[in-house]
């Protein structure tokens, strides 16, 4: 059991009010709050080491890249990558994703092969692969979704050809809350020779994450969904796949030698990494890393799982108010995105805002899958450690008094 009490008191900005009112904060798969000591380590960093990384012979600048570099560690031994060169720095899940989509994707993907999605990816990772589909005369294809909101995987066997080049799926829908079944995925990817890309942005966040043991390709995620600062994003890959891809972008940092006419690539993880990184928001973000694993990962998931499972039972309580995605708790995440009969998501967010509370209200990103479930948009919760039922209960009677509201407007 985690003591929440004792961790809210680590997010200042949960003490603050809202509309006069205490801030109910159920936004986290938007971005997370972050906690005293990532924004210390981002003072710090600024008051005490600044300088630029890798290239300086004096000592701030020899702190500061072992500082950096200490960050890329934390991140590795987090999902438990074999070797801290195999974690690139990026700015966010959608670069990450792009990267791969350019370096990898470039060489490998050719005129008729096939790339794999799902029918409920946010669309940083659609668009990415329209993007080298349509440059590279490729086709997309989706794993469909059921009802319940869950992957038809019965169907992967038939998508799967000769001609798919990679599948690539989120961890953790950010709409449904739906948990997928990425390690029976990459079984089935492999055993035909197909690597796997796992949209991590928000699994990693909440679940604990082994890459050996997952045996995913490569991994994508965002510091700032993660208790880490914005501008801070990971992709993980397996090395031989880091070293055989070109470049992404080129530049500073990422060369061994530059003539006139040509270049060669500096070793892993620098050869992805282009100009002066993200220096402080990494080292911040190893912070946020040390928290997180101060409380334990598995202990969050469990926290989360169990909020999720009460949201869903107060939230079903309310008449007319229907979920999206599996009714199984056991393979949600803790967020839940809802419907409330005759009011409009956007209505209901600014109705809860004005009690303090935070939700999202909208299409997440996720537009081909809002069209898929007949919706323009969603009303959604989504916990992390620092959440409380308390919050839930202030948030189930706070639907109560919008609906009272909306129907005195409707009869007026
Ligand atoms: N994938 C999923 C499943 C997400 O929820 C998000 C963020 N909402 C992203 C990718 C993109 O993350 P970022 O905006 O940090 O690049």
């Amino acid at each position: 059991m985690i003591d929440v009490g004792r961790i809210r008191r680590d997010f200042p900005i949960l003490q603050r009010q809202v509309h006069g009112k205490p801030l109910i904060y159920l936004d986290s798969a938007a971005t997370s709050q972050k906690p005293k000591a990532v924004v210390e380590a981002l003072v710090d960093y600024y008051t005490q080491t600044n300088a630029n990384i890798h290239r300086g012979i004096h000592a701030l600048s020899e702190e500061a890249t072992a500082l950096y570099e200490g960050a890329r560690g934390k991140v590795a031994r987090f999902i438990a990558a074999p070797r801290p060169s195999t974690v690139i720095f990026t700015r966010n899940t959608t670069e990450s994703i792009n990267l791969v989509s350019h370096a990898w994707g470039l060489r490998h993907v050719q005129p008729g092969d096939e790339i794999i999605l799902t029918e409920m990816e946010h669309h940083s990772n659609i668009v990415p692969w329209q993007l080298l589909a349509q440059a590279k005369g490729a086709k997309l294809r989706f794993i469909r979704l059921n009802a319940e909101g869950q992957l038809a995987l019965e169907e992967l066997p038939q998508l799967i050809s000769g001609k798919t080049k990679l599948i690539t799926l989120t961890l953790m829908s950010n709409v449904l809350g739906t948990i997928n079944p990425v390690r029976a995925v990459i079984q089935a990817a492999h055993a035909r020779g197909i690597p796997v890309l796992v949209d991590g942005a928000q699994g990693v966040p909440h679940l604990p994450i082994n890459v050996v043991d997952l045996n995913c390709d490569f991994l994508a995620f965002s510091a700032h969904k993660m208790l880490g600062p914005t501008g801070v994003g990971v992709l993980y890959a397996k090395e031989a796949l880091l070293e055989e891809m070109d470049p992404f972008l080129g530049g500073g940092d990422m060369i061994r030698d530059v003539w006139l006419d040509h270049s060669t690539w500096n070793d892993l993880p620098w050869k992805y990494e282009a100009g002066t990184p993200n220096i402080a928001d990494v080292i911040a973000f190893g912070a946020a890393i040390d928290y997180l694993e101060k409380i334990g990962m598995p202990e969050i998931h469990h926290h989360e799982q169990e909020l999720g499972g009460y949201a869903l039972d107060r939230l079903r309580e309310i008449e007319g108010l229907s979920v999206h995605g599996p009714s199984d708790p056991s393979i949600r995440g803790g967020l839940v995105s809802f419907e409330v009969k005759g009011l409009h998501p956007h209505d209901l967010g600014q109705l809860l805002d004005a009690e303090g509370i935070a939700i999202r209200a909208g299409h997440h990103c996720c537009k081909p899958l809002m069209r898929k479930m007949g919706v323009v948009a969603t009303a959604r919760a989504s916990f992390y450690l620092y959440n409380t039922r308390e919050e839930i209960d202030a948030l189930a009677a706070a639907i109560l008094k919008a609906k009272e509201v909306f129907s005195v407007v409707a009869h007026r």
